[in-house]
């Protein structure tokens, strides 16, 4: 949805956008703004300019819409209860309904490191590895904006140093030349150059879990690394300007409830623009094979106590908690509504090609694993479908309107 810049700040750099009445403080990094012209923002960012006729467009379907939305997310986040219901109520209170929607491209299962709890670690030989070309990933960038109209999207691989700075930004110079969006980069801890040419090419956002905030625990589970490395890293990068999401791995043998309460702390004393963090799936090609995987309930319960803890965070719904969730209740689509109702208000969708997809075996029981749809369209628009049927039943609006 365009929202209307009624103030113009800090030099062009931030702008104050209304939606209805609701007014958003965005950074914007890439336009000449004025008061009354209208702009798409995406993660507190801008993303793009809108000529007025089409905004105008856009704001009347907008509206209506919004308003129904409203009302049932009004009726459905009520006060009180059960701690999830008292997070899904706080959720509402601090950051309305808008729910942020992003896309996810899978480019390179290639991974340099070990790490006990993934199966793309490079001693799991049993993987099937890919590269995509650098033309199948813009253009797989392209369809998700062209066709399936995202306007915020990640770019994950593993720590894979074929891709270097120039390819990157080469990539990433070549979406933004056509599709003004915001890209997300979860390639792991590259050079710091690497990062500095994205930076310059237009990426704006890293995508860099710290995946637990015992230094000991990172240590065993993430070998030859540690964790004053990985926060060296995400603190220099948000010093310089990008969005940052980052998290941590619910469940890691050996974490207690401290751990995860530092963990949530931890992320937000980073300034994370979202929480990403995920239940441990167990990979059978990995050294946690036979580890105890927290259950769906711990995972919302999570969610909820973040979400009390911090209650403007952006918290997102990661593709393992819907894996945990699906798996627990034989269902597709009650993961995202019951993670949505217990405080987390971002969902990350998978466009990877389906060839690709399947190989990026993480941990096992992703969608790409047990969906049958031969037709890679229809596949992604039902896709689509699900998640938007979900934020609809629950009041939640399919945008991103930045931080009040
Ligand atoms: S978690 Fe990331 S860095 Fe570790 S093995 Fe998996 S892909 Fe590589």
């Amino acid at each position: 949805m365009p929202g209307k810049v009624i103030d113009v700040i800090e030099d062009g750099r931030k702008v104050v956008l209304d939606y209805f009445g609701e007014r958003r403080k965005v950074r914007n990094d890439f336009y000449q703004l004025s008061v009354g012209d209208y702009a798409y923002a995406q993660g507190g960012f801008v993303v793009q300019k809108v000529p007025p006729d089409e905004a105008a467009e856009a704001l009347a379907v907008w509206k209506d819409y919004l308003d129904a939305l409203e009302s049932i997310d009004m009726r459905l986040a009520e006060k009180g209860g059960s701690l999830r219901k008292r997070a899904n109520f706080v959720r509402r209170e601090a950051t309305g309904n808008s729910a942020c929607v992003h896309g996810i491209i899978e480019f390179s299962n290639y991974c340099r490191n070990d790490c006990h709890y993934c199966g793309l670690r490079v001693s799991n030989k049993s993987v099937e590895r890919y590269r995509m070309s650098e033309e199948e990933i813009v253009e797989a960038a392209g369809y998700a904006i062209e066709n399936l109209g995202f306007r915020a999207l990640v770019l994950q691989s593993g720590e894979d140093t074929y891709y270097d700075g120039e390819k990157l930004s080469a990539i990433v110079s070549a979406i933004m030349r056509k599709h003004p969006v915001l890209i997300v980069v979860s390639i792991g801890e590259m050079d710091y150059e690497v990062y500095e040419k994205l930076y310059a090419a237009g990426a704006r956002g890293a995508l860099l879990r710290f995946e637990t905030s015992n230094g000991d625990l990172y240590k065993k589970y993430r070998p030859g690394h540690t964790l004053d490395e990985r926060l060296g890293l995400i603190r220099r990068l948000k010093n310089d300007g990008w969005i940052i999401m980052s998290g941590f791995i619910l469940g890691l043998p050996g974490a207690t409830l401290s751990d995860i309460a530092s963990d949530i702390k931890l992320s937000y004393s980073l300034g994370v623009e979202m929480l990403s963090f995920g239940p441990l799936v167990p990979h059978p090609d990995t050294p946690l094979a036979s580890a105890t995987p927290p259950s769906f309930d711990e995972t919302l319960d999570t969610i909820a106590r973040a979400r009390l803890m911090y209650p403007d965070m952006r918290i997102l719904v990661t593709t393992a908690a819907e894996t945990i969730g699906r798996a627990e209740l034989s269902d597709d689509v009650e993961p995202i509504k019951a993670a949505l109702g217990s405080g987390a208000n971002s969902v990350m969708i998978n466009l990877t090609p389906r060839k690709y997809s399947r190989l990026y075996s993480i941990y096992p029981g992703r969608d790409s694993d047990t969906e049958t749809i031969a037709d890679e369209h229809i596949f992604f628009e039902n896709k689509i479908r699900k998640v938007v049927s979900v934020l609809r039943s629950l009041g939640r609006a399919p945008t991103d309107l930045g931080t009040p």
